[in-house]
């Protein structure tokens, strides 16, 4: 889109240089109008751009911004990630009462901006890290980065029906660890047969007074051990070769309409919430042809630190844990890479210097 021949000019915005190329002149249209028609390219440049808006890239765009580092933050059109579909978040900790997800990201977002941080909710169309400043394109800009940090999340894999959408944080969750306390000593639903699912309904058997684990097959995805302790377990009913047709309930869950998968017929499941635990999808669509990933498809990070393959390239947050996926270990991780971006900057500032200092003496003429 841009082309570094093309003529600019360029502002200040919020610490932000702003370049806009502008539309070749005599197309007889007013320059602003003429900028838009012609697809005019805005460049956006800044030290650290950090995609997503979730726990972690607010968290990294705070101590980013503390840093004087800038950051602008690309948080998507669905931006807060995971928390904004999340009613009552009640081990995030700091808040006794608990919070609502979209109100805790809202607060996550005004601390980020307190301090300098920039978030514009757009998507990230397409990304080029085959060099430095790394460019990524948004909603008709273009974003040049000396460092980035990745923290665009992941998504639970939904069944795809209607009225799972229409009651999902009324009943319906991906996360048991989220919302499983709320189901004291009610009867709730598990769907899947993985790993995942076996994982939630044994933690759900903490609280409610029955879990019923529904599958559609007959044979499990899940280990062993986990499908021994939920066959075990007293308060785990298994409902094999079940699909969930309908979620039944007004405004809340209250049953589950059942198909069945080995015959025909169906049935009727009185629950008063459901867990759909079938997967989790990472959110590296535009990434993946340049970061590496695990055998999960998640994002793969460098050792111990933030760093991914492409030096100055750090990720941060569920696109790389399959394993945690919780608010507060996604900020944790939003931290650590916002770190290790500000201390991979400094020492290439302190390798330019120094090549600078170096670059006069290996030029001096010889003397006689
Ligand atoms: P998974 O292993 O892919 O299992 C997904 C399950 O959901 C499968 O049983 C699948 O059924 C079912 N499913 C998928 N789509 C469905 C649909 N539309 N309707 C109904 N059922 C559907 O996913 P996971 O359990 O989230 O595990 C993902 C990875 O993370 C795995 O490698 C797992 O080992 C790992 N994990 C590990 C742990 C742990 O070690 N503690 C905990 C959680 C996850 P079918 O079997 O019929 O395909």
């Amino acid at each position: 889109m841009s082309d570094d021949a093309t003529p600019k000019t360029s502002r200040h915005l919020g610490g932000i240089s702003l370049n806009f190329i502008p539309a070749a002149a005599g197309d007889g249209q007013p320059t602003a109008s003429r900028a838009v028609a012609r697809e005019s390219v805005e460049v956006v440049e800044a030290r650290v751009v950090i995609v997503g808006s979730g726990p972690a890239g607010l968290t990294a765009a705070i101590y980013a911004a503390r840093a004087n580092l800038q950051p602008v933050v690309i948080g998507g059109l669905a931006a807060g990630g995971q928390l904004m579909i999340t009613s009552d978040v009640e081990n995030y900790p700091g808040f006794p009462d608990g919070i609502q997800g979209p109100e805790l990201m809202g607060l996550f977002r005004k601390q980020a901006e307190r301090f300098g941080a920039r978030v514009v909710d757009v998507d990230v169309e397409r990304i080029d890290l085959g060099r430095r400043p790394f460019r990524l394109w948004a909603a008709g800009v273009e974003y040049r980065a000396e460092a980035v940090i990745v923290a665009t999340g992941a998504e639970a894999i939904w069944l795809g029906i209607d009225s799972e959408t229409r009651l999902r944080g009324r009943g319906v969750s991906a996360c048991a660890t989220c919302d499983g306390f709320f189901y004291r000593d009610k009867e709730v639903g598990v769907v899947g047969g993985g790993d995942s699912a076996f994982e939630e309904a044994l933690f759900l058997t903490r609280f409610a007074s029955k879990v019923h684990l529904i599958h559609r097959r007959d044979q499990f995805r899940c280990s062993k051990i986990l499908r021994a302790r939920a066959v075990a377990h007293p308060k785990i009913e298994l409902h094999l070769n079940r699909t969930v047709e309908e979620v039944l309930g007004a405004d809340k869950v209250e049953a589950l309409r059942l198909g069945r998968t080995d015959e025909p017929g169906e049935e009727l499941l009185k629950i008063d919430g459901l867990f759909v635990a079938i997967g989790h999808r990472p959110n590296v669509a535009v990434f993946r042809d340049w970061l590496e990933t695990d055998v999960k498809g998640y994002l793969r990070t460098e050792g111990a630190t933030t760093a991914s393959n492409i030096d100055g390239v750090f990720i941060a947050g569920d696109v790389d844990d399959h394993r945690y996926r919780q608010a507060v270990t996604a900020a944790g991780e939003g931290c650590r890479a916002a770190i290790d971006a500000e201390r991979w900057l400094e020492s290439q500032e302190a390798a330019a210097r120094s090549s600078a200092v170096a670059a006069p003496e290996q030029t001096q003429p010889a003397t006689a």
